[in-house]
């Protein structure tokens, strides 16, 4: 008999992947955590039926939301990462050899320990020695900051559950002042097929809390519609400025990458004008 896990991605489309079996279950303190062993895409993290990751895509999504921003910043030193339990988003910035710090913020201690057992490629480098993690809501701790990050990822899950503030202008303003100067923020902001309302809305939100907001697009097969979009917002420097080279390995990312995510389709332009 085949087993099959199904997202809902919209009222009225699905994505189902073929699994060779569950390996882990658990209800955690904020939400349904599954790992999974797919045919197509090697193990796959799910919360509350929302894929997160799996092995075989992650880096698009992974090394987008970490080199775009360290890139255009001049010189990145403290980074803070807020939600990215799997630990992908840490593992990237880290290959940046001016990081002397990264502050990890998830809500839900359970997601990192399964992904450390379950997602070893992804979560390998949340032992190292730059890296403080703390289980803690991310809202709080950037509350609480007040210029102390270069650059602040925010590697969330949808707006749902525990991540809905994280797409609200009073988080915005709390980046803002936790960021010192030339900071810049980027936060995933979902698909502009499936989730045109929240890409504008969002865009909309940073760009009334920074001088310099713009969108760029990658593209995770596993995730809904494909397409998926980031929205960054920077005290100066220019989030699209593309380094010359690249002095560590990547799979995704190259500075023609970085150039080309921001150019944007026509239908996407109109939702932000809109
Ligand atoms: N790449 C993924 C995506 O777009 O689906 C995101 C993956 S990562 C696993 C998302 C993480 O954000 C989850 O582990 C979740 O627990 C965490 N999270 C959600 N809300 C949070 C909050 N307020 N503070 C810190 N972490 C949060």
């Amino acid at each position: 008999m085949e087993t099959w896990v199904t997202e809902n991605q919209t009222k009225n489309m699905r994505l189902s992947l073929r699994i060779k079996k569950i390996l882990h279950h658990e209800q955690t303190e904020f939400q349904e955590l599954f790992v999974v062993d797919t045919y197509e895409y090697g193990h796959m993290l799910v919360l509350d039926g929302a894929i997160q990751t799996t092995e075989q895509d992650e880096f698009v999504y992974h090394e987008l939301i970490s080199h775009v921003p360290l890139f255009a910043h001049p010189h990145p030193e403290r980074v803070c990462v807020i939600g990215g339990g799997d630990g992908g988003t840490v593992r990237e910035v880290l290959k940046h050899p001016s990081v002397k710090e990264i502050v990890h913020v998830e809500i839900d201690g359970a997601v990192i320990e399964a992904s450390k057992k379950w997602l070893p490629t992804i979560s390998c480098a949340l032992d190292d020695p730059r890296v403080t993690t703390l289980v803690k809501d991310g809202l709080v701790h950037i509350r609480e900051a007040e210029n102390e990050y270069d650059v602040i990822i925010i590697d969330s899950s949808d707006p749902v559950g525990p991540g809905v503030q994280l797409f609200e202008v009073p988080f915005y303003r709390d980046c803002y002042k936790a960021l010192r100067e030339n900071g810049l923020m980027v936060a995933q902001t979902e698909s502009p097929w499936s989730n045109k309302d929240l890409v504008a809305r969002t865009f909309r939100n940073m760009g009334s809390v920074f001088p310099v907001t713009k969108i760029y697009l990658g593209n995770v097969p596993t995730y809904p519609s494909g397409l998926w979009s980031f929205t960054c917002g920077s005290k100066g420097p220019d989030p699209a400025a593309a380094p010359e080279s690249v002095s560590f390995e990547t799979k995704y990312y190259t500075p023609q990458v970085h150039q080309a995510a921001f150019a944007l389709p026509r239908f996407v332009q109109d939702l932000l004008e809109d």
